[in-house]
């Protein structure tokens, strides 16, 4: 029986759960948008990562750390 060791899996390109759920905590950490504040120029993250609004088009909550501007952009 093969075992799906983290080795065999990066031979076929493949995550483990337990990677991939790590891979997704840190992402939930802080999720930056590479978007500009329009009020102070710092990046604007996300403010609830991983969550899409089911508006149409989707769109996703951002804010700006530095200035507290809020809005959402297209996700
Ligand atoms: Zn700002």
């Amino acid at each position: 029986m093969t075992s799906y060791t983290p080795e065999y899996l990066r031979k076929l390109e493949l995550k483990s759960i337990e990677e991939h759920n790590k891979s997704r905590f840190t992402f939930l950490e802080k999720v930056g948008t590479g978007v500009a504040c329009p009020e102070c120029g710092k990046e604007l993250v996300e403010s609830q990562p991983g969550v899409i609004l089911t508006s149409h088009p989707p769109k996703k909550l951002v804010h700006c750390e530095s200035c507290d501007y809020k809005n959402s952009i297209l996700a």
